[in-house]
């Protein structure tokens, strides 16, 4: 009996051997007609729910299929590379996926088509290659190249892997190519960057906000002796200087607070020694302001730094003497004045000029005056404090400047301690030479407040020494500017002028008065000054005179004539003379025709003596002298012509004529100049041009400016001519034209 009738049975208080009473039975009946409804509602819940679900699966696979469809089109749109499907041959099957417009040729255009016919030879090699390795090793192959493409060249990284056979029955590959064009760019700046960084002299080093060194280069390691470890972990402390402990902290304060620093620093180089740094610091923020990293570049200027300081020595600092220069004193004395000025102190400045260095100089060689200029230094410097400055302010002039004097008598003092310096005598060269100066002072402010003004008053007031009888001191005075200013001045630049090259000689042609041909030159003698300009001989030559520095200057216009002599002859040039000028202070020396003679001699102007003419002034020669007399008749003797010059004015008498060897007369222009004016200077003219035939002298007339006056010095009889008429003084390059001219018209004439 089946388990729920039994129950059911014993619920109802039955059994199979009781028979049941009518009640019970219809509660029987009752529960198994309940479990029948109840087993017939299972099964119709059974059946409703499996017939549902088998729809709902279906619908639910659909469903799943779907999304997996637009998933993987998802998928294969999202895909970055374009993927092919090519089969072994290299066609082109399907284009599965990837950006179309990274292709090299539209879709449509490749399908079916075979690699090698739509691809360039090159890449398309490289393809199939890697295609036909992928199916022999079944391994997928890498490659990578470049290809053209509507945008411009890609850069593609193609993988090729083999898919077994697919449906024409030929193995297939799947071919992925990805543009790594930004990749392969930004490695190629990359490497750029690197070589750059690594290559720079300059040191580079980028620095964390906590000051931890996070990259150096090799540079770094050259200037600072640290390697790129020890920078890392020793971090900021490259930046080291042995004195200066807190130099890396006050930098680092410092970049935190600007931007940009850039600072000359002296760091501590771990292998040798001290390196100048010029370190420029370029702080990054955040947006909070706080310091993100910092780079740092580190420029040596080691070797710069050491020329510049010899360069500053050089051009501050007189070569011969190691003394300070002109640039320097001025400097010094710059600030000596302001700081007085401020203080309410007083300096003074002492101007020295050796007297007669030149004649050692000239006599001994510049290597004698070198040396001696030399020791006095050294003498100056010992005799001085420290704190003065001695200067060397040109040739042989010292300048010392004393800050702190407290009266005139304290200046004086100084000058007799500076004039005792030259008691001793000098030994240079196994020469015993007795030298000594001539001092100027000024005192400041007393005499100027300004570097210009006291230079000048303490030249001055040096010169104002010199002219008392040298071996002095003298304090400026004011009368000083008023007596002799310019003399004063001229003749102090004067001592100069010649070593600097300042003198020229312009030569003034003279003629023949009838065929006006060419004779010769009087050598007229400019100034060219640096200020002034081009100063003629009669604003100069009257002070050279009275100081003595004309011999000097006519020993320098001697030698430049004798050299022109020779030099033309040498050239072939035609010329009867050239003429300088004698006066009277050169003719009053008695060691004059030595003189000439031995530059005439170390010229070779010796030979051509008979073309070199010297003027002397007819007063002059009336005022004349034994010495002048002697002087004469040696250089006559050497072969040199002579003529008196500005004949006419001295109204000299005829003895006086008689006793020098004159070869010529030059008529004075102030008598050319009256010619058909004057009848009594046309006389004066016939009567000396008579009076020379009598000596049988030449005559040359100087000044002729028209044509009236040639004429009338042709017809007395007037040999030669020089005036502005004919010629002015030219430069030597304008006398060589001249002279060129002169030969060819002299060879035509010989030829003809
Ligand atoms: P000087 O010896 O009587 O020289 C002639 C002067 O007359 C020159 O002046 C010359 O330029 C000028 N002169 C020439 N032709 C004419 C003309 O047609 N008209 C006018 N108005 N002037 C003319 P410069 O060159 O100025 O020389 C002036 C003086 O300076 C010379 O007079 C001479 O006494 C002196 N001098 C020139 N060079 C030297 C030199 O080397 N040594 C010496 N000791 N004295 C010199
Ligand atoms: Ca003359
Ligand atoms: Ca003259």
């Amino acid at each position: 009996m089946h388990n729920l009738l039994k129950r059911q049975l014993k619920k109802n208080g039955l059994s199979l051997d009781t028979f049941p009473n009518a009640t019970n039975w219809r509660h029987l009946l009752d529960s198994i007609n309940k479990s029948y409804e109840q087993a017939d509602q299972d099964r119709y819940v059974l059946e409703r729910s499996l017939s549902l679900s088998s729809t709902e699966m279906q619908e639910l696979n659909q469903r799943l299929k779907e999304t997996y469809k637009t998933r993987e089109s998802a998928i294969l749109n999202a895909f970055p590379d374009l993927l092919f499907l090519i089969d072994e041959e290299g066609t082109y099957m399907e284009v599965l996926a990837g950006n179309k417009e990274k292709l090299h040729k539209p879709e449509t255009e490749i399908i079916g088509k075979k690699i090698r016919d739509i691809l360039p030879a090159v890449q398309a090699n490289l393809i199939m290659d890697a295609i036909q390795q992928a199916i022999t090793t079944g391994k997928m192959q890498v490659i990578e190249y470049e290809l053209d493409v509507p945008s411009g060249r890609v850069h593609f990284e193609g993988r090729a892997v083999t898919i077994g056979k697919i449906s024409n029955g030929q193995y297939g590959i799947l071919f992925f190519s990805r543009d790594i064009t930004d990749k392969v760019q930004s490695e190629y700046q990359q490497k750029l960057l690197d070589s750059v960084l690594t290559s720079t002299t300059d040191g580079i080093v980028i620095i964390s906000g906590s000051h931890q060194v996070l990259y150096a280069n090799e540079a770094v390691t050259r200037i600072t002796g640290y390697s790129v470890e020890d920078l890392i972990n020793e971090g900021k402390g490259f930046l080291r200087h042995e004195k200066d402990s807190e130099l890396c902290k006050d930098i680092f304060k410092q970049a935190n607070q600007t931007d940009h620093l850039q600072q000359e620093v002296i760091i501590h180089n771990k292998n040798d020694g001290i390196s100048n740094i010029l370190l420029s610091m370029d702080t990054k923020r955040n947006e909070q302001g706080q310091t993100e990293y910092i780079v740092g570049i580190l420029t040596d200027i080691s070797e710069i730094k050491s020329s510049q300081v010899r360069y500053e020595h050089l051009a501050t600092h007189d070569v011969l003497t190691g003394l300070p220069n002109r640039y320097l004193l001025e400097e010094r004395m710059r600030q000596s004045i302001s700081k007085a000025e401020r203080e309410g102190l007083s300096g003074a400045i002492f101007f020295l000029d050796l007297d007669r260095f030149k004649t050692i100089n000239d006599s001994l060689g510049h290597g004698v005056g070198d040396r001696l200029l030399h020791q006095v230094a050294s003498r100056l410097m010992r005799v001085c404090r420290i704190e003065d400055t001695v200067a060397r302010f040109g040739g042989d002039e010292f300048v010392i400047l004393v800050d702190d004097i407290e009266s005139q008598e304290q200046a004086f003092q100084i000058a007799e301690k500076i004039l005792h310096v030259f008691d001793k005598k000098y030994h240079v060269q196994g020469y015993e030479l007795n030298v000594s100066t001539s001092i100027g002072i000024s005192i400041f402010p007393t005499h100027g407040t300004d570097v210009e003004q006291l230079t000048k008053h303490a030249d001055i007031a040096m010169y104002a020494a010199k002219s008392l009888g040298r071996n002095r001191y003298q304090l400026f005075a004011n009368e000083y500017l008023e007596s002799a200013i310019t003399g004063l001045t001229l003749e102090h630049e004067m001592l100069n002028a010649l070593v600097k090259e300042e003198f020229l000689l312009m030569y003034q042609p003279q003629y023949a008065t009838k065929s006006r041909a060419l004779t010769g030159f009087e050598a007229l003698i400019r100034w060219q000054h640096p200020e002034h300009g081009m100063i003629p001989p009669s604003d100069f030559i009257p002070v050279a005179e009275s100081t003595g520095q004309i011999e000097q200057i006519g020993l320098w216009v001697f030698e430049e004539i004798c050299k022109k002599v020779v030099e033309w002859n040498e050239k072939g040039y035609l010329f009867n003379r050239v003429s300088f000028n004698l006066s009277q202070r050169q003719l009053m020396d008695g060691t004059l025709s030595d003189q000439l003679i031995r530059v005439m001699e170390k010229t070779g102007a010796i030979d051509f003596t008979h073309q070199i003419e010297c003027e002397i002034t007819e007063s002059l020669i009336i005022k004349q002298t034994d010495i002048a007399l002697e002087t004469i008749n040696n250089l006559k003797k050497a072969g040199i012509l002579l003529a008196i010059d500005d004949f006419g004015t001295g109204h000299s008498s005829l003895v006086n004529l008689k006793r020098f060897p004159l070869d010529r007369l030059k008529i004075d222009r102030e008598f050319v100049r009256d010619i058909g004016r004057d009848k009594n200077d046309e006389a004066i003219i016939r009567a000396t041009i008579a009076l020379a035939q009598g000596f049988d002298l030449d005559v040359i007339a100087e000044g002729v400016e028209e044509e009236s006056q040639m004429k009338f010095l042709q017809e007395v009889g007037c040999q030669e001519v020089q005036g502005y008429l004919l010629n002015r003084p030219l430069s030597l390059e304008q006398c060589e034209l001249l002279l060129q001219d002169q030969m060819l018209a002299t060879k035509e004439v010989v030829f003809k």
